[in-house]
C-alpha cells in the first residue's frame, strides 16, 4: 500500500517493568506486543510510545503524525497530563484522528474525555468469556466468527458509557455477568473504537480473532479524507447565501 495507516501504540508501561509474571507474557511490552500485532498486515506504520518519555511519547509533532492512537493504560491514569489529554482530544475531534482504547483504557483520562463519561463498570475475577459478535455487517467484524472464547478479567454492565453508536461485540462472562466490549463512537470528525479483551494477565493479545478485531478496528479508525470546511478552530460565518456559492463554482 502506497499510504500506510500511521498508527502511535501507547502503553502506560508499569506492569511489564514491575510484575515478572506481566513481563514473561509481553516481554517487548504491551505495547510492543499491539504493534506486532499491527505490523503483521504490513498496510500500517507503527511506532510506540510511553508514559515515562518526555510528553508521554506524544509531542505534538508526533499526534500530528498520527492517524491511529491506540491507547492501554491501567496503573497510572492519573500521572496522564491533561494538556496531552486535550491536545488529543483536538486531534480526534477537529482533525479526525482515529482512537482505539483497549482494556483498562475505559478508565483512562483521553477515553472518558472524548467519550464523556467515567467509564465506570463492574468488574470481577478471570475467567471464561465469550464474546459475541452482535454486528456482522462491520468492518470491524470482518472474518469473526458468530463467537469465540478468552479466559479474560470479567468486565460487567452497568457499563457508564453514552450509548455506543454502534454496538459491535457484547460479551458473556461465566460468573453471569454481561458486558457491552465493543463499542463504536464518532465524535467531531473522529471515530473512535473500545474493545475490552486486553487484561495484562491474561493472553489475549495472542489470540488470533482479537488481534484481527484490533487489526479491523484500526483501519476503521483511520481518518476519512474530507474535503469540506470543517471548522478547525471554531465557527465560521456563513457571509455568502451557500445557494450562491455553490453557483460560482
Ligand atoms: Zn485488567
Amino acid at each position: 500500500m502506497a499510504n500506510k495507516i500511521r498508527v502511535t501504540v501507547w502503553n502506560e508501561y508499569r506492569h511489564e517493568l514491575n510484575e515478572e509474571a506481566i513481563r514473561n507474557i509481553y516481554p517487548e511490552g504491551i505495547h510492543g506486543a499491539v504493534k506486532a500485532i499491527l505490523e503483521e498486515t504490513g498496510e500500517f506504520e507503527v511506532r510506540t510510545a510511553t508514559l515515562d518519555m518526555p510528553e508521554h511519547g506524544l509531542s505534538d509533532e508526533v499526534l500530528e503524525n498520527t492517524d491511529v492512537l491506540v491507547w492501554w493504560g491501567h496503573l497510572a491514569h492519573k500521572a496522564v497530563d491533561d494538556k496531552i489529554v486535550s491536545k488529543i482530544r483536538e486531534r480526534v475531534y477537529r482533525y479526525g484522528m482515529g482512537f482505539v482504547p483497549l482494556h483498562s483504557a475505559h478508565h483512562s483520562k483521553p477515553f472518558t474525555s472524548i467519550i464523556g463519561c467515567t467509564g465506570d463498570l463492574s468488574w470481577g475475577a478471570d475467567q471464561k468469556e465469550i464474546v459475541w459478535n452482535v454486528a456482522p455487517y462491520h468492518p470491524i467484524t470482518d472474518g469473526i466468527p458468530d463467537c469465540f472464547e478468552l479466559f479474560e478479567e470479567m468486565y460487567g454492565e452497568p457499563f457508564y458509557i453514552p450509548q455506543p453508536d454502534q454496538l459491535l461485540f457484547s460479551s458473556w462472562f461465566e460468573q453471569g455477568n454481561v458486558f457491552r466490549s465493543g463499542c463504536c463512537y464518532y465524535r467531531g470528525l473522529g471515530k473512535i473504537f473500545y474493545f475490552q479483551p486486553g487484561h495484562e494477565a491474561c493472553r489475549s493479545f495472542y489470540n488470533p480473532y482479537v488481534r484481527r478485531i484490533i487489526q479491523n478496528g484500526v483501519r476503521w479508525a483511520a481518518p476519512t479524507v474530507f474535503s469540506g470546511t470543517y471548522p478547525q478552530t471554531g465557527c465560521i460565518h456563513q457571509k455568502t447565501p451557500i445557494v450562491e456559492e455553490l453557483k460560482n463554482k
